[in-house]
């Protein structure tokens, strides 16, 4: 992505160090709202399945779904906001101190937008599971998932249990 220079004048060499800084901080990654399955619970209250109601029955399998678009919609309209603050704020500074820290800004910006980016793919193949009715199950053992574990991580494909060898012995790999 190209950044504009823009050429020093005295308004931006006396600009006060603070309202760079507080320019800045309106898109520091760590004081961005983060996109979260909280938030899309307000929206979209966990599923209460009925007395005796079989697993990833239509409506549980139609709840994810429309759980994994809200999700999608969300990243998508962040992915945009940030682009479009990138691009407002990319022709504030004129201080080279200020653009490399912008700069370094940018790079975890784009890190960040890359990972949104590679869920999005992940939400739709897992959308394309459910509309093939093979969601829920664990794609290691077989078992059910289970509810819980599906609301908090709706593109989880595998069960608890195997999530946490797996994560082990990667740990060990990486050792
Ligand atoms: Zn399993």
């Amino acid at each position: 992505m190209q950044h504009p220079r823009l050429p020093s004048t005295i308004a931006f060499d006396v600009a006060p160090r603070f309202l760079v800084s507080k320019r800045l901080s309106f898109w520091r990654p760590a004081e961005r709202a983060e996109v979260s399955i909280e938030t899309l619970h307000k929206q979209l209250p966990p599923y209460m399945p009925q007395k005796g109601e079989q697993y990833m029955s239509a409506r549980q399998r139609a709840h994810f779904k429309q759980l994994l678009e809200l999700l999608r919609d969300e990243l998508s309209a962040d992915i945009e906001r940030t682009v479009q603050t990138m691009q407002d704020e990319a022709t504030v500074f004129a201080d080279p101190n200020d653009r490399a820290s912008q700069e370094s800004d940018i790079a975890i910006e784009l890190r960040n937008r890359d990972r949104e980016r590679k869920l999005i793919k992940k939400i739709d193949e897992t959308i394309a599971k459910i509309d093939a009715d093979d969601y829920g199950y664990c794609k290691s053992c077989g078992a059910e998932i289970g509810l819980k574990r599906l609301e908090a991580r709706p593109t989880a494909t595998m069960c608890i249990d195997c999530k946490t060898l797996e994560e082990i012995r990667e740990r060990q790999v990486a050792k």
